[in-house]
């Protein structure tokens, strides 16, 4: 073989391995930007869950994020999943899933599936996630990405005001919609000693993001941020 036929057969392999390479530096480059959103944006706001924390650098965000929004997967900010809706900041994420003191024996309810993402945080950390949406495209594409990654996860399509009868009670509810009241169903369907964290305000208002507590007949709530989050809206 010439010395020109040499160096022309490493060009073609080289070009064709460019592809493979790219993916994979694109791949370690969002590793990267996990770690560095966990330190920056979540450890030094003071979460220190060990469990939230290593939910959070081990989640894809990336997959969850729509393929035109994908560079800013990792960024501080919510961003657009379409139909109106948003994936949640980082930090809310993180704050939500903290908030609830997660276990590795908890069924947790949550409304608004969006993009998923947040359900995948509480399956890395609880033994099942049930989450409901009520726009079903974005229902079906979180199932597919949740089914595929997750057996402990699963999604319905419909108005969360109802919870999930069947599967009450929970130990912790997180609602990632802001709903003008708390929907007495969700409460009900609290375990004795269970906590539902959920923003409550007017649409696209500030709101107050609130921790209720069950304990026997007693419901106590606290606000503890202000929170702009999308509206809870209504199937009626
Ligand atoms: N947890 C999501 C955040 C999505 S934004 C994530 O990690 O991406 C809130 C979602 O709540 C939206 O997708 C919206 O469609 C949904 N939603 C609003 N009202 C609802 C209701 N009544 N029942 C179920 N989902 C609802």
């Amino acid at each position: 073989m010439s010395f020109l036929t040499k160096i022309m057969n490493l060009l073609v392999v080289g070009i064709l391995l460019l592809p493979v390479v790219c993916k994979d530096s694109k791949a370690q480059n969002f590793e990267l930007q996990r770690s560095q959103m966990v330190e920056t944006q979540i450890r030094e706001r003071g979460i220190r869950d060990r469990h939230t924390l290593r939910a959070m650098g081990k989640v894809p965000r990336h997959l969850y994020v729509p393929q035109n929004q994908r560079r800013f997967s990792y960024t501080d900010r919510p961003l657009p999943i379409g139909y109106g809706q948003t994936i949640s900041q980082p930090y809310i994420v993180a704050y939500m899933t903290e908030i609830i003191k997660p276990r590795p024996d908890f069924r947790v309810l949550e409304i608004g599936t969006g993009s998923g993402y947040q359900a995948a945080v509480l399956a890395e950390i609880v033994a099942h996630v049930y989450t409901i949406e009520i726009v079903e495209p974005l229902g079906e594409t979180a199932r597919a990405i949740l089914e595929k990654e997750y057996n402990n996860v699963s999604v319905k399509i419909a108005d969360g005001y109802y919870g999930w009868e069947e599967y009450a009670p929970f130990d912790a509810i997180v609602v990632t919609a802001a709903a003008e009241h708390i929907p007495p169903p969700l409460i009900e369907q609290l375990k004795d000693g269970g906590v539902m964290i959920i923003p409550v305000g007017s649409p696209f208002r500030v709101q107050q993001l609130m921790l209720v507590e069950k304990k026997g007949e007693s419901i106590t709530s606290r606000s503890l941020m202000p929170v702009r989050f999308v509206p809870f809206t209504s199937s009626d």
